[in-house]
């Protein structure tokens, strides 16, 4: 059993028996804990509503070897983030950088900078005017870290320059500029990926938008947004193409857009 004493920031918690609580933490140097809170629910003075998602808590924990459930020891609330959970927008946009998190990240391996990402995009959000926009913008550089960068500087098929032509995307990991979107698209897919239909199209702004959220520091890509349609197709883009990095679509990303 290894004791741990680490900060973290609450994924999900699930109801379990009559007062337990199985929570799921993302944590700098563990990476996702899964832990028991024992009596959680019929004692709230023990964990003071800290087990709430989107919450940082310092957590103490006893890790099991066998993979399985940790025993949460203490989880002391460091930020309740009620901001994000107090509205529905903000509260749709951070549910899916949680998910995220939850399907690339794995216990026990170090990820101090998508821990950092994640915070940082936590705090902007809880202050975002828009909350979609900020979402658009975290997917880029997280994608990266998780070593699915987006292949947004050159068409895929004929090179030309993304920023110039706008982009088309049919499935897999490969982008292509509008000319050559047809031939892509009929590609044949890489093994295990759906293709959709139609292929999720950026204009040449939501190209410049994705780069810059890519390449510039966590703290400031609160201040990029897009206009209303291009987030719409921004986020159609992005959901498509973390869904192949992923092997499945992400659960929360269509409430987030009805916001
Ligand atoms: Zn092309």
């Amino acid at each position: 059993m290894n004791l741990v004493k680490t900060k973290a920031i609450v994924i999900r918690s699930i109801p379990y028996g009559e007062s337990d609580l199985v929570v799921i933490f993302f944590s700098p140097a563990e990476g996702i804990i899964r832990g028991m809170a024992k009596g959680a629910r019929k004692s709230r003075k023990r964990f003071q509503g800290s087990l709430e998602p989107f919450a940082t808590v310092m957590l103490g924990a006893a890790i099991k070897e066998s993979g399985a459930l940790a025993r949460v020891d203490a989880a002391d609330l460091v930020n309740a983030r009620l901001g994000i959970r107090e509205d529905l927008k903000k509260y749709g946009a951070g549910s899916v950088m949680l998910e995220l998190v939850s399907i690339f990240e794995v216990a026990g391996a170090h990820s101090g900078d998508a821990f950092s990402l994640l915070e940082t995009a936590l705090d902007v959000l809880e202050m975002s005017s828009s909350p979609l926009s900020l979402l658009a913008a975290f997917f880029p550089g997280y994608l990266r870290l998780s070593g699915f960068a987006i292949p947004l500087s050159s068409c895929g098929r004929c090179g030309a320059d993304l920023a110039i032509t706008g982009a088309m995307y049919a499935g897999g990991f490969s982008i292509c500029c509008p000319g050559c979107a047809p031939f892509c698209a009929a590609c044949p897919p890489e093994a295990g990926l759906q293709v959709a239909d139609l292929p999720a199209a950026i204009s040449r702004g939501t190209v410049a938008f994705l780069r810059k959220a890519e390449a510039i520091g966590a703290e400031a890509i609160g201040r990029l947004k897009l206009g209303g349609k291009d987030e719409k197709d921004a986020l159609d883009f992005l959901g498509r193409f973390a869904a192949s990095a992923a092997g499945k679509r992400l659960k929360t990303l269509d409430i987030a857009s009805e916001f």
